[in-house]
């Protein structure tokens, strides 16, 4: 088993709790991803010491962001979406056991694997769901989360017709981005206003150990999303709320 010495003391900088018990479940999500990496496409990064790096100190981020703004040990609900091999979903349900979460992804083979995760590491108060974001939207799970986060799923612009429909009113959306935000952030200027959106923060960091650049665009929900959107399937990345 490995000590991830690197995230703890990230955790331990960012007033977030690790201890031995959320050390022993990233062992557990580790070690899944590796083997079942060799029959399935999960990721590119499997090895314990570039995971912990590139996946883990990554998608714990927001936890800080998120202690930050409702406290430690709130009972939020999170929705995690397009969160593939459960990045940032998984790393942040084992450091926020008090939330709970929802997985959400359109390939059905990477719920299968989530779930696989939560059974092994007897993750609780989590659910992995097969589904696109612009069915969430348009379902029961509408304005029904407090948070929504997502990692490389999609342009800024398209994200925001994913996320902002899931998110109560005055609820928060934590875009994970590397490479410029700031030029997504002008070209969704359009989608933020249509949506009920505002851009409330920026947090940038550096990866420890690494130039990796990354970016947090925290958006809040402002205004009711209009029913229409979003639209049907596959319509917000072929045709993206973008001023002409
Ligand atoms: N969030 C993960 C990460 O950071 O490692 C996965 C990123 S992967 C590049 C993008 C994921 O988003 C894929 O698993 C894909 O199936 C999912 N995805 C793309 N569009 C989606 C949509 N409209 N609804 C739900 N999932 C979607």
């Amino acid at each position: 088993m490995k000590q991830f010495l690197k995230l703890a003391e990230f955790c331990k900088n960012n007033n977030i709790a690790y201890d031995a018990e959320k050390d022993r479940q990233f062992n557990i999500f580790c070690d899944l991803l590796e083997e079942k990496n060799r029959v399935m496409n999960l990721t590119g990064v499997t090895d314990h010491d570039e995971a912990e790096i590139i996946h883990f100190i990554d998608s714990v981020e927001a936890a800080a962001v998120i202690n930050e703004l409702y406290g430690k040990d709130t009972n939020i609900k999170v929705l995690d979406i397009g969160t593939g091999a459960g990045f940032p979903g998984i790393p942040l349900k084992i450091v926020m056991p008090h939330a709970e979460f929802v997985l959400a992804d359109a390939l059905n083979k990477r719920i299968n694997f989530i779930n696989e995760v939560i059974s092994a590491a007897n993750l609780e108060n989590i659910t992995a769901i097969q589904g696109r974001a612009e069915e969430i939207g348009q379902s029961g799970m509408r304005e029904s989360f407090d948070i929504c986060v997502s990692r490389a799923v999609a342009d800024t612009s398209v994200l925001l017709e994913y996320v902002l429909p899931t998110v109560k009113k005055g609820g928060l959306c934590i875009l994970y981005k590397s490479g410029d935000y700031r030029k997504e952030l002008e070209t969704a200027a359009y989608a933020l206003d249509v949506l009920g959106g505002t851009l409330e923060d920026v947090k940038e960091f550096c990866l420890p150990e690494s130039d990796i650049g990354r970016s947090l665009v925290i958006i809040r929900k402002i205004n009711d999303t209009p029913l229409k959107y979003p639209r049907r399937p596959g319509k917000p990345s072929k045709s993206p709320l973008i001023m002409k």
